[in-house]
Formats: C-alpha cells, structure tokens, sequence
C-alpha cells in the first residue's frame, strides 16, 4: 500500500531544519568512551550496584533508583519486562536509523519497590514468629517487585538450566533517542568524552525520554521533578580515573576507554577481534556499552552424557540479545580459548584475563584517593542555539 507523503509548509520545514540542526549538535561530541563487559567473568555480586548507589542514589527522591544494576538473564529485569516496551528506532537500513518506535513510560512500580529487611526481627524474632520478611520502606507493604527479584531464578529444566547476570547501565549511545525525544534540549553529549547527560536545571519533567531510552535507563525524581539517569561517572573521568563501577568490580568484568582510539582496549575488543557486541542493536540508537557474550557449557544428553553439539545456553537466545554476530564472537573466543588449552599464546585470552587490573582503565588509571573533591555539576555547557 502506497504511504501517503505529507506535504510540508516552507515554515514546517524551516522548523524541521532548526530541530535537526539542535539535535546534531547535542549528539556530536568530540571523542566517545565506552565500556566493554565480560559476561563470562560477572558473578552478580551487585558491588558495582553498590558503588554506584553510594557515589550517586543515596539522595533524596534517588533512593528507588539503580543507575547501574545487575539482573539475572533470562529474566524480566528492571524496570519490570523493558525490552518489551519499545522505544528507539528502527533500523532501516545500512545501520542508518531513521522512524522513532513509541515507547511506553516505565511505572514507579515497574521500577521496583524500594524496600529492605527488618534485621531486628531476625534478631529478636522467637520460634514460630514470621521475620525476614520484607518491607517497603515507603509504606510497609509487602513488595512484588525489585532491581533484582528474580535473582538466579534463569530458565531450562535440570540437569540443563541456566543463568547468567548482565549488568547494565545508560549506554550513552551514539544516537540517543532521549536527546531528540527531550522537548527542552536538556540531553546532550559531553563534547570532550561523548558521555550523555542530563542538564538539571533545562528539565522540567515532562518525561518523554523515559519513553524513548529503549533500554528503560531513565528514572524519575519525584521530589526535584527532574529525569535522572548514569552519568559515566564523568566527574571522575574529567581527573582520569574511571568508573566506581569499574573500579569496585571483584571480578574484572569492565574495561573503559574510547571507543575511537585504536589504542584503546575497548577499540580492540569491539572493532578489532569484535568480540564485544552491544545489547539489543535493533533498537537503534548505537549503544557504546558493549558485552562479551557468555560460552556456555554444553547440555547433558537423556542419558547425563556431555552433548558438545549443544550448548546449555540456546544460541537463539544470545542472538535475541546480542544480534546474528554473537556466533562469531563465540567462534572466536571458543578458537582462542582452544589455542591456550593447547599451550599456545592469545593477545585475546591474555586481555580478557587481566592480569594487570590498571590496563583495563585506558587512560582513567588513576587512584580515586587523588580526587579533588567538589561538587558535579553537568550543566555547564551553554550550545549556541539553545535557549531558555
Ligand atoms: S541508553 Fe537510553 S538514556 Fe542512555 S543514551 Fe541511550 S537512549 Fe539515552
Ligand atoms: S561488581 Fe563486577 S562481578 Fe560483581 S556484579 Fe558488578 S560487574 Fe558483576
């Protein structure tokens, strides 16, 4: 069925000319970091989770918020079954992005419960008395709903099911859906690294990025009514040292570095051995977070026999996640593998090991301890053609 073109006033399309013109400029930066994570190294112990809560979301209207979070896959994740609530673009052709998919607004209850154990009753509790028992802090209810309810609950029957935790945070894509769904023009990319940030005192609420991040990243504060979101830790970089995610991580999972620097590990990893592949690229908006897709053992046959033809996580469930390119990765990193088992050396095994935790931090190597510390203010930059 043939579409319908809409024919445009010279003032519409002087308009549309104004729009794409602010937007190109709120979506160019200079340089891009990026982060790489190793899902066959993450063991969802939620430190990153906590560093990032410390440094960012202890404050008022923050509490319910996890900017960084680990959830088990498969699994419905936060906020509440994300990946089916649209958002982003579609993908047309050649990578070229071009019509916005609506997308639906997450609910506070989406997001999760904000609630804690009452210890004392562990404590004081006598035989028979029901404790442990969860409670939201904000009105004592009994939650249904968290950052990470399904912990460890994965798919498949024994003696072949399965797991594994994918941490995630804002991806600060290369072409970000909340920056032209924001009305105000208060999303932008850091010029100097490429970071994508939300200008507090630009935002008035009205939400619309919640609807476009197609990854579900963007919180709501009730109490300052701004949108909120992971801001790539960009006060730490600006002194060279790198994420508190990145840097509290017990398993070495997280490299950082530019994505556009051929010296960079992140480059190597994602455009040299492209190993590490974003998640969910149909949603188009270029993500620069990506992940090393996790090997799986293989499944035990009806007799409890190793079957190598089938590994215990469906490959169609990888290529959900990570696109048609993840049997590549695996091939590769399975090839390398093999290499080493053998005696041989791998520049790959050798980076993804990390012997030397410093290197995976590109030029953010320095220890948080030489901070100066002062206050983050994202705010800064006034663009020429922004204004109040
Ligand atoms: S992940 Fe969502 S919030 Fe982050 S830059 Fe991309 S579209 Fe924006
Ligand atoms: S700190 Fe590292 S290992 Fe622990 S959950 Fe986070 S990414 Fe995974």
């Amino acid at each position: 069925m043939a579409v319908e073109e809409k024919v445009l006033t010279d003032r519409e399309k002087e308009l549309a000319k104004t729009f794409e013109a602010t937007k190109d400029m709120l979506r160019k930066s200079d340089h891009q970091v990026g982060m790489v994570m190793d899902l066959n190294k993450c063991i969802g112990c939620q430190l990153c989770s906590m560093a990032c809560k410390t440094l960012w979301t202890s404050f008022e209207g923050r509490e319910y918020m996890w900017w960084n979070k680990v959830n088990t896959m498969p699994g419905k994740g936060s906020p509440k079954d994300w990946e089916k609530m649209g958002g982003g673009y579609k993908v047309l052709f050649e990578g070229k992005v071009m019509e916005p998919v609506q997308g639906k607004h997450p609910t506070r209850k989406e997001f999760g419960d904000l609630w804690k154990f009452n210890w004392n009753e562990v404590v004081n509790s006598k035989a028979g008395d029901v404790h442990l028992q969860a409670k939201n802090q904000e009105d004592d209810s009994v939650p249904d709903w968290s950052m990470n309810w399904d912990e460890d609950q994965g798919a498949g029957t024994y003696p072949n099911s399965f797991y594994f935790y994918l941490p995630r945070i804002c991806n600060h894509c290369s072409y970000p859906a909340c920056v032209d769904a924001c009305p105000r023009n208060a999303i932008y990319k850091r010029e100097t690294d490429g970071a994508v940030v939300i200008d507090q005192d630009r935002c008035k609420g009205y939400r619309f990025c919640l609807e476009a991040c197609p990854y579900k990243v963007i919180y709501f504060n009730f109490v300052t009514d701004k949108s909120m979101k992971c801001i790539f830790c960009y006060p730490r970089l600006e002194q060279n040292v790198a994420n508190a995610c990145a840097r509290q991580c017990t398993a070495r999972v997280r490299w950082v570095g530019f994505v556009d620097k051929p010296e960079s590990i992140i480059y190597k990893l994602v455009k040299v051995w492209k190993v590490a592949l974003p998640l969910h690229s149909e949603f188009g908006t270029n993500p620069n977070v990506f992940y090393i897709p996790p090997l799986a053992p293989s499944r035990l046959d009806d007799s409890g026999k190793i079957d190598p033809t089938k590994p215990r996580i469906p490959r169609d469930y990888l290529r959900y996640l990570f696109g048609p390119e993840v049997d590549k990765s695996l091939e590769v990193m399975q090839t390398e593998l093999d290499k080493v088992r053998k005696g041989g050396k791998s520049e790959l095994m050798d980076i993804l090991i990390a012997r030397e935790w410093k290197k995976m931090f590109d030029i953010f190597d320095k220890d948080p301890a030489i901070m100066e510390r002062k206050p983050a203010k994202a705010g800064i930059y006034t663009r020429p053609g922004i204004k109040e």
